[in-house]
This record gives structure tokens, C-alpha cells and sequence, in this order.
């Protein structure tokens, strides 16, 4: 896979020269400081502000089909594009993630062209999206979800609670997984929806987080309305749409982290060099195999955006891919806390719209085991691994209850 300038063809490396150009003209300078310590609204004025300019640019959606603004690009392009956004230290589109990878993914794969006519453009103009799978009762165990979708109709009326569903706080939009009919077996009689959270019912509770942030939200739905063309797939077909979505939040959300966690490397050289420490045997070892875990967990991503383009992804692949990116991430950012000392331990400056690689060493940590949870926690992604990939024998039953 090719990486840099020198090994790019020619149109790659004048791809990359004009999204490099690009940043360095748009990209919003200082904005680490900006972020640090401010209050939400500042925050999301940052992302508006960067989410208009960046799919202006066509480089927000790298991923999406031909047709659409910025879409068709190639893996290699598309890789030059995640690379530079990345190297260049840009704010994460935080608020986003979900309407352009899982929200998008999702239609583009499973919805009808109505559904991909109506709810596309509106991403791209900024609708926020949010994801409404776990319940306080139904995480790992998802299917065993109790919120209940009543056909009436020609609606839906949903009653139940979701929670932990990350900036829904702003969302116009969330992904709704629900029950409609009979929990035996548990994945079957769920229904997948595209509801509306400006709907009347819906109530969203922001959850305050130890690290200052209020990044996710319980949401309560109460008798809410959602047409049946806002439905992806058949009514009872909603577990298979929520691979989908799982899939996309799992492994191609993964590929840029993965890239942004490469170009953060540089900055434990730094904290060496600015402590004298350059010639540190025990530092330089473990710097060492950090930059070949972090390399290697690059190439497990790349791997999967390859297979995934060929139409090629097998089940476990997306699993892979976020257990490589969660280790290595706690791997990182304890190799960060060691260095920085006592200073690692008490610094939580907080930083909104960072990756998990902000220097700020005490709230990395916190928010590295971010990715050994969301979007399924590593050992179910192990558990997918063994069962579903490799066919061992599925857990007793009793550790399900
Ligand atoms: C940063 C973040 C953002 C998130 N955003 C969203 C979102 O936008 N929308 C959304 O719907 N959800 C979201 N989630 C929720 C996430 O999907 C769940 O937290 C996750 O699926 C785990 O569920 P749980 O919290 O209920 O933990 P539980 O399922 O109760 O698990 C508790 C512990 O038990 C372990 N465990 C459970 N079952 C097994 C098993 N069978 N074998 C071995 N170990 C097991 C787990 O690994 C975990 O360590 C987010 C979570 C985080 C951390």
C-alpha cells in the first residue's frame, strides 16, 4: 500500500499536493487551544464551521458511491485523503461520524433509492445523526433490546429507552433499533428506522462524563410516530441492517483513527528530545515496538478497506480491525502517561473535538477505553472472532443470562 508522496503515481501525488495545499489554507489553526476548556456551543460551532468546508471540498465523504459530492474515489485516494487530514493534525468530525460512515453505509448498502434521495443530501447540508442501539439492559447483549416498535398503519409508535447514543444531544436523525414482533429468537422481530428526533415524544438527557464532557445522551421515546418509509429493510430484518451499521462503525471509522494514531507518533519524540531523553534505552525499546504495533494496526485497516471495497469482507474482519486499533490505542497512551511522569497523571486539561491521542495524558487514558467498549466491547468482539470466525463452540448459556 502506498504511503507517501514519493511512492505515489502521479495523480496521487497531485491528489495529495492539492488536499495538502488545501488544508493548509482552510484548516482551522489553533484549534487544540480553542478546544481546550471551552463550553459545548464553541465546540460546535467549530464543527459546523469544519464540516461545511471539508465537504465543500469533497473531502468529507472519500468513501461514499460515485454520484454523490466527493464520492467514486479509490481506496488509494481515499487513503491520501485520510492520510493528509491526519498528518495535517485536523479537528475530528465528532459530531458527524455517525451521519456520514454509519448513517451513510447504512443507506447506501440496505436503503431504497427514496430513502438514499431524501436522507443523503441532508447529511451533506449538516443533519446531525445519532445511533439509537443500546439500552441499559441490552449492550453487548444487543438483541435482547425491549424497545418496542407498534405497527399502527402506516406508522410506527415507538415506546422505550436507548442509551449511551453519542451526540445525540444535537441529532436530527437517530438509528433506531427496535422491537416489532417475537424476542425467540431475540434477533429476529426487530425492525430498523430512521426516526426523527425533533418528533414529538423524544427526549434526549445528556450524560456528564468524568472526563468534563457530555459527549452521549439517554434518549426516551414516548409514543413517537415514525412513518414505515422511514424503515431499512423488512419489518423483523433489522438485526442484518445492524451489521451493517456495526460494520462500518467498527472497521471504517477505524482506518482514519488508525492513520491519526501513525501521525501522532512523532510527538513522543518530542517529549524525548524536550526532556533530554533521546538516548533513553528502556524509552527508545518501547517507542520501538509502539511504532510497529501502530504501523501494524495501519495495515490491518488498510487490509480491511481493501477487502471491503472488493465486496470481499467476511464477518470477524471489522471485529479485527477495532481490536488491533482499541489495544494499541491503550498501548499508546500508556507509553505517554510512563513518559510524562507525574504531570500524566494530574493534567486533564479537557479538549473537545481531539482524537484520543491529544498529549493531555491523564485524559487520554480516560478516553482510550472509549474503543475497548463502543461499538461492542473486545471481548465480544473476541467472542465473535471465535464463534462466528473460527467456528469454536459457542459460551454456556448460562454466562448470556
Ligand atoms: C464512547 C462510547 C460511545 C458509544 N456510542 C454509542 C452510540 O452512539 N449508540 C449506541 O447505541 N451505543 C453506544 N455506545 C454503547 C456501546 O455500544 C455499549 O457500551 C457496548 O455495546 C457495551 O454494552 P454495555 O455498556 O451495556 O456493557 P455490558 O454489555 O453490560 O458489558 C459489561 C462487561 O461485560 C462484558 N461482557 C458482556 N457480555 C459478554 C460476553 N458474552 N462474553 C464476555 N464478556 C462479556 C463486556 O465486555 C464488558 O466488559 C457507546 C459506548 C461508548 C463507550
Amino acid at each position: 500500500m502506498q504511503t507517501n508522496g514519493s511512492a505515489d503515481s502521479e495523480a496521487l501525488s497531485a491528489l495529495r499536493g492539492e488536499v495538502r495545499a488545501w488544508l493548509k489554507e482552510n484548516m482551522p489553526t489553533g484549534w487544540r487551544e480553542a478546544m481546550t476548556g471551552v463550553e459545548q456551543e464553541a465546540f460546535v460551532a467549530l464543527q459546523r464551521d469544519w464540516f461545511g468546508k471539508l465537504v465543500g471540498a469533497g473531502y468529507a465523504t472519500p468513501h461514499w458511491p460515485a454520484g454523490w459530492p466527493g464520492g467514486g474515489r479509490s481506496l488509494a485516494e481515499q487513503k491520501v485523503i485520510y492520510e493528509e487530514v491526519a498528518r495535517a493534525d485536523a479537528p475530528r468530525l465528532i459530531m458527524y461520524f455517525v451521519a456520514l460512515y454509519h448513517a451513510a453505509c447504512t443507506l447506501i448498502e440496505c436503503g431504497s433509492q427514496e430513502q438514499k434521495d431524501k436522507y443523503l443530501p441532508g447529511i451533506l447540508k449538516g443533519e446531525v445523526w445519532c445511533q439509537g442501539f443500546s439500552e441499559p439492559n441490552a449492550g453487548s447483549d444487543l438483541a435482547s433490546l425491549r424497545t418496542r416498535a407498534e405497527l399502527k398503519g402506516d406508522r410506527y409508535v415507538i415506546n422505550g429507552q436507548k442509551i449511551w447514543s453519542t451526540m445525540a444531544q444535537y441529532a436530527d436523525r437517530c438509528l433506531l433499533l427496535a422491537r416489532s414482533g417475537p424476542s425467540d429468537p431475540p434477533q429476529g422481530g426487530l425492525v430498523y428506522l430512521l426516526a426523527d428526533m425533533r418528533a414529538k415524544g423524544v427526549t434526549v438527557r445528556p450524560i456528564h462524563q468524568i472526563t468534563g464532557d457530555d459527549e452521549f445522551c439517554e434518549v426516551f421515546f414516548d409514543d413517537v410516530e415514525v412513518p414505515v418509509e422511514d424503515r431499512i429493510g423488512e419489518d423483523g430484518a433489522g438485526w442484518a441492517v445492524a451489521q451493517t451499521t456495526l460494520a462500518s462503525e467498527r472497521g471504517l471509522t477505524l482506518v482514519e483513527l488508525s492513520l491519526r494514531m501513525r501521525y501522532a507518533l512523532p510527538r513522543f519524540r518530542d517529549v524525548m528530545q524536550a526532556q533530554g531523553r533521546l538516548d533513553d534505552p528502556i524509552l527508545r525499546r518501547d517507542l520501538g515496538a509502539l511504532t510497529a504495533k501502530v504501523h501494524a494496526a495501519c495495515a490491518v485497516a488498510d487490509r480491511y478497506l481493501l477487502k471491503r471495497i472488493a465486496g470481499d469482507e467476511q464477518v470477524g474482519d471489522a471485529s479485527i480491525v477495532k481490536l488491533c486499533y482499541s489495544r494499541t490505542l491503550r498501548d499508546f497512551v500508556s507509553l505517554g502517561q510512563r513518559m510524562a511522569g507525574l504531570e500524566g497523571q494530574y493534567d486533564v486539561a479537557f479538549m473537545r473535538g481531539a482524537t484520543q491521542e491529544t498529549g493531555h495524558w491523564a485524559l487520554d487514558f480516560m478516553n482510550s477505553y472509549n474503543w475497548t467498549i463502543a461499538g461492542g466491547s473486545d471481548e465480544v468482539q473476541r467472542n465473535i472472532l471465535s464463534e462466528r470466525m473460527l467456528g469454536m463452540p459457542r459460551e454456556p448459556k448460562a454466562w448470556r443470562l
